[in-house]
């Protein structure tokens, strides 16, 4: 891929995505064969005044070699430095930016049943540090063309080619080119207008119809407000966009609350491997039945994972004629794909759409309705005909969707 490119998107990154601030540290991780661009993105954070750049490597051949080989035991320890580094971030509360380049088969071969072991592990001890700095600070996820996923996307294609088509999807999707910036403040502008207004209809529940199979209910919590594009850091206010690209309008859902059957409309890539043409059923706002034509078994260990992963932790609403999907593109990568269709996340929910949820306890958030877990995992179930009709809390019916796009 072209330097100038790389380093146009760089700059995207770290303004747009983390913003980062004069004398700010920041935690850089990515996957080995993302040297050029982890450097723009160094590079950048220097410019923009950054204290220290941490590069934290990865390795999908090395994660899936260490999930074959050690032992649960060995896994799941914890060795006190890292503990510390916890601590330490806890402390400074770096700039995270995420660099998201594995094949969405990278854990092929790994015994996912180990894989919930060591995560049942590992996950309470690391919990309580996440809790902690949950919300305060900023921190971005962005995507990179590695062979492995570019052969994916475009089996059709030698692998040269496949991985620059890919790099241009990315930038294209994520608003990297003419005036990046210029894009982004129109964007969110144009993002914020729709959650606002359905911020604004105080909507009790969602009533999803698709000729596909779909046919459920999810019910939404008083206070708590629809999001889209940038959030604020708590305290220190700083403005930053998690996810490069995004073109949903999302919320939480009232835990514990919701009924019927949806229909998955594109491949889901969870723990490096995929689960496809999959159903999920609710009742009392708890997964009790899921089939799938490839993963059945994966996805019931994913929903094995602990007790917020049976319930819901996301609604999110995104046209079907949303640019991503108008790629014409699976990018079997979470971060595109969840942005080119409506979609629903089993797992944990975003505590910071509730009215002052600054002034709450964790524990005051999970009794108020959050759902609680060690996954979020989003899966898509938006379709051409999808229709989503909401009852407001005063009783008025609202046409949300109309044949898979705003109704408004
Ligand atoms: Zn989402």
């Amino acid at each position: 891929m072209k330097k100038s490119l790389l380093k146009k998107y760089a700059e995207l990154i770290v303004k747009v995505g983390a913003n980062v601030q004069k004398g700010q540290d920041v935690q850089l991780y990515a996957n080995v064969d993302q040297e050029d661009l982890a450097n723009f993105v160094v590079a950048q954070c220097y410019k923009m005044g950054a204290n220290y750049v941490t590069v934290n490597w990865m390795s999908d051949k090395i994660s899936n070699t260490h999930y074959k080989k050690a032992s649960v035991k060995a896994l799941s320890y914890i060795p006190e430095w890292k503990l510390e580094k916890e601590k330490y971030i806890n402390k400074t509360l770096p700039v995270a930016i995420f660099i998201e380049s594995s094949s969405p088969d990278a854990m092929k071969g790994v015994n996912q049943a180990k894989l919930v072991k060591v995560n049942q592990a590992v996950y309470p001890i690391l919990k309580p540090f996440r809790d902690e700095r949950e919300n305060k600070y900023q921190w971005v996820i962005v995507g990179a063309a590695s062979k492995e996923w570019a052969k994916k996307v475009f089996p059709e294609l030698p692998a040269k080619k496949a991985v620059d088509k890919l790099w241009e999807k990315i930038f294209e999707t994520a608003r990297c080119n003419g005036d990046p910036i210029k894009n982004w403040k129109e964007h969110n502008k144009n993002l914020e207008k729709h959650a606002q207004y359905l911020s604004s209809l105080d909507l009790d529940y969602l009533h999803y119809e698709s000729s596909n199979g779909t046919d459920f209910k999810v019910w939404l919590m008083p206070d708590v407000k629809w999001a889209a594009g940038g959030e604020y850091t708590q305290g220190t206010h700083r403005f930053f966009n998690p996810n490069l690209p995004t073109e949903e309008c999302f919320t939480s859902p009232w835990k514990g609350k919701a009924e019927g059957t949806v229909v998955s409309t594109k491949p889901l890539s969870y723990n490096g491997e995929l689960i496809e043409d999959f159903s999920i059923t609710f009742k009392n706002g708890k997964v009790v039945e899921v089939h799938a034509k490839k993963g059945e078994e994966l996805l019931k260990h994913m929903i094995s994972q602990d007790e917020g992963a049976t319930m819901l932790g996301e609604v999110a609403l995104v046209p079907y004629d949303s640019p991503i999907n108008n790629t014409g593109i699976l990018f079997y990568n979470t971060l595109f794909d969840e942005n080119a269709a409506c979609h629903l996340a089993l797992g944990h929910a975003f505590t910071h759409l509730l009215k002052d949820y600054e002034k709450k306890s964790h524990k005051e958030l999970i009794d108020y309705g959050f759902n609680d877990s060690s996954i979020h995992v989003d899966f898509m179930i938006g379709s051409k005909d999808l229709n989503i009709t909401g009852y407001t809390r005063k009783g008025e019916k609202v046409q949300i969707f109309r044949n898979g796009n705003w109704a408004f």
